[in-house]
């Protein structure tokens, strides 16, 4: 690491000939992206990115590190993750039969299933307002992305879903639920329409399910179409980055052809190995949110001018009278929110709002009541 040699005067290339260069050179729809932006939340109570707000006792902290400590980082990780596929199959209660495949969250799979999936002409199919990584893994991958709005009260359109299966003939559908960003589940028995009208793969995507009242796991090998997608971020996992899709073995061996061959890295292997082992720990601070989450229904939605929406996600979709002058109050008062106004046009004046401790609540409803 230690260079003896005195470094060579260079001169740098100019920011005009680095410009010219990418211009003439990057996917010209790359060039008109801009990166996810991440908003910086230091000093902030931070409501806005759907994670659990419960750290782990000091015990749990101890195993981890003990697990960590033993891996031997010079070597590669296991590129297949059996331990960590055992362990999330004994977690979730996954059916014997069917595949596992996991990721670095839940977002490289969307991107995985996604160029698995984007032979040319092929369309992706969404409700909309969904999450967003669909859309953007669908246009990097030159899929024909078509959109199928939402009801008013943001429950799954099946009619208007179908309607467009059978017009655009998807190769993808995504269906979130519970949806981010309006926290609704969607019923069960539209879900099974849609999979049954499509002519390709439904990935029903449970982010949020550990906060849902159904799930669609113990089904996943009941249609030749369907996988289910999920992540250990939101119930208090978000820094290890682990998502997984389960499905019917054909399906998993395709999409395990697609990922990189190490994706999951073994730090991340040893410690969720080792927190889906605290089993009653998650399900505590995941009951704990959901009761935080009727408390501040009940709040918000008793405040004048504030309508909030059903939610089965650990966040809340509230409509205030100004979005944009509520979430500078919030932020005023240290409480940082996601304003998701001008996303889509049923998100006028909304912003989303994840469930916190119950003292960030407190503060957080003290806050929304003192909003003029
Ligand atoms: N799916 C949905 C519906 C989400 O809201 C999110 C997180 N915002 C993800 C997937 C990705 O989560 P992760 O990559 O942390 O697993």
């Amino acid at each position: 690491m230690n260079d003896p040699r005195p470094p060579t005067p260079v001169r740098a290339a100019t920011a005009e000939d680095v410009a010219a260069r990418v211009a003439a050179t990057v996917r010209s729809d790359v060039r008109a992206m801009r990166a996810y932006a991440v908003a910086k939340a230091d000093g902030l109570i931070k409501l806005d990115a759907n994670e659990n707000p419960h750290s782990l006792p000091q015990e749990v902290r101890n195993k981890v590190a003990a697990a960590i400590a033993a891996v031997a980082v010079n070597r590669y990780p296991d590129g297949a993750a059996d331990d960590t596929r055992a362990a999330l199959r004994r977690a979730l209660g996954v059916p014997d039969a069917a595949g596992i495949v996991v990721g670095t969250g839940s977002d490289e799979l969307i991107q995985v299933v996604t160029t698995a999936l984007a032979s040319p002409g092929a369309v992706m199919l969404v409700p909309e307002p969904t999450f967003v990584m669909y859309g953007i893994y669908a246009k990097l991958a030159h899929l024909r992305h078509v959109g199928v709005p939402l009801r008013a009260d943001f429950k799954l359109d099946a009619g208007a879903m179908v309607e467009a299966i059978e017009r655009d003939k998807p190769a993808l559908v995504w269906l979130a639920s519970p949806n981010n960003p309006t926290g609704t589940r969607f019923d069960s028995g539209a879900v099974e329409r849609v999979i049954r009208a499509a002519p390709g793969l439904v990935v029903v995507d449970e982010a949020y399910g550990p906060f849902a009242s159904g799930t669609f796991l113990p089904r996943a090998l009941e249609f030749p179409n369907l996988v289910v997608m999920g992540t250990l971020s939101k119930i208090g996992m978000a820094g290890l980055r682990l998502g997984y899709v389960v499905g019917h073995p054909a399906w998993i061996a395709e999409f395990d052809k697609v990922r990189s061959p190490y994706n999951v890295n073994s730090l991340t292997q040893v410690a969720a190995q080792a927190l889906l082992a605290e089993r009653a720990l998650f399900d505590e601070q995941t009951a704990a949110i959901r009761a935080e989450r009727a408390r501040i229904v009940a709040a918000l939605s008793a405040m004048p001018g504030v309508t909030t929406f059903a939610t089965e996600a650990n966040f809340v979709l509230a409509r205030v009278p100004h979005a944009a002058r509520w979430f500078a109050a919030l932020r005023e008062a240290g409480i940082l929110v996601k304003n998701v106004h001008g996303w889509h046009p049923l998100l006028d004046n909304c912003l989303r709002i994840t469930v916190g401790t119950p003292a960030e609540n407190d503060a957080l409803l003290a806050a929304f009541g003192g909003i003029k």
